[in-house]
């Protein structure tokens, strides 16, 4: 099968391997039907994940069908239509237990797909704790209604989540791209009194005005300002920082009012600053973290009842033997790219 490969730093190429097998009575095997390019896989390709094994096929955004399931797998049946969790985690130890399955204890436990085991930008990918990794798709919901759920969107529902939003605060979420979108849509279901979204890019700006004129949108050098004055209390009620850019941690803070909430989903370069004698006072509560993605079944039933939509995402679509294109396009952020989706069929 052809399968999207980490061959060394800066270097993907497409490759013909041998097609997954079961490995663990847990295992499934999906053939993928639909996956996409995310911005941690192009970390790996500039070595800025030092977990990532060379060798691995990556992709960890995927749905597909289940071609095959270990004799310990319930869930799931050959046949069915998933969405893949980008999380691999056991449901069974300390953090799993707890909703912490990004924390899972298992030596294959969090971001394992496509960056230490074979991911899913191919035509099969194999699937550990596939009862905890796959979730069923309803089946009025499209692939490409599903793509997203296991990634960026469990990001945005689990960022929303943890920043107990009321309906009587301003949410600031700073960055609008797609994983900054998805927080947006979740962070919409909560009815939050008023959403400010802070976005460096015009063309994203434009993007998220169109689509969602009920919000704010303004530019990085407006926001201080702006966030302070048009907050009913000195500042954003709760913000949500998924920019990880150069001054974006700062800003998070910044513009948070006294005791907020302010949850970091970004992953950052470089280490950010913590001016603790500046803060002083604020009393802010900060969350952070990789995703914890075990709310796949809730969002894929959001999706279903038309409460969430994450299609207009897609600007682009190729084939698997067109992927290094599918690359060269989101990478350099070409004719308006937000997501891609690499086809299977
Ligand atoms: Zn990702
Ligand atoms: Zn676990």
């Amino acid at each position: 099968m052809l399968a999207y490969t980490y061959v060394k730093d800066g270097e993907f190429e497409l490759l013909e391997k041998p097609k997954p097998r079961i490995l663990n009575p847990r295992d499934a095997i999906v053939r993928v039907t639909l996956g996409s390019i995310c911005t941690s896989d192009l970390h790996i390709k500039h070595g800025s994940v030092p977990r990532a094994v060379p060798g691995i096929t990556v992709g960890h955004e995927m749905v597909g069908i289940v071609e095959e399931v270990g004799e310990a797998v319930t869930s799931v049946s050959r046949g069915d239509r998933v969405a893949v969790n980008v999380e691999t985690f056991c449901g069974e130890c300390f953090f799993c237990k707890r909703g912490y399955v990004n924390n899972c204890t298992d030596p294959d436990g969090g971001w394992a797909l496509g960056c230490r085991i074979d991911g899913g930008q191919a035509e099969y990918v194999r699937v550990p704790y596939a009862d905890q990794g796959l979730s069923r798709i309803p089946d009025s919901v499209t692939d490409e209604q599903a793509l997203f759920v296991g990634d960026i969107l469990a990001t945005g529902f689990w960022a929303t989540r943890i920043s107990d939003i009321t309906e009587d605060d301003t949410v600031l979420i700073i960055g609008a791209g797609p994983t900054g979108i998805c927080t947006l849509l979740c962070v919409m279901l909560k009815h939050p009194k008023k959403i400010i979204v802070c976005e460096k890019s015009a063309a994203r700006r434009r993007f998220v005005q169109e689509h969602y004129p009920e919000v704010v949108v303004i530019a990085p050098w407006e926001c201080n300002e702006y966030v302070i004055d048009n907050s009913d209390r000195g500042g954003a009620d709760v913000v949500i920082e998924v920019a990880g850019s150069e001054d974006s941690f700062r800003m998070a803070w910044y513009c948070a009012r006294p005791n907020a909430t302010v949850t970091i989903v970004a992953l950052y370069d470089r280490p950010q600053e913590l001016p603790l004698p500046e803060m002083y006072g604020k009393n802010l509560t900060f969350k952070t973290g990789g995703v914890d993605g075990c709310d796949c079944a809730e969002i894929l039933r959001l999706i279903e009842a038309g409460k969430i939509d994450t299609t207009p995402l897609i600007t682009h679509r190729y084939p698997l033997c067109d992927i290094a294109e599918a690359y060269r396009i989101f990478e350099n952020r070409l004719d308006g790219v937000i997501k891609v989706a690499i086809t299977n069929e």
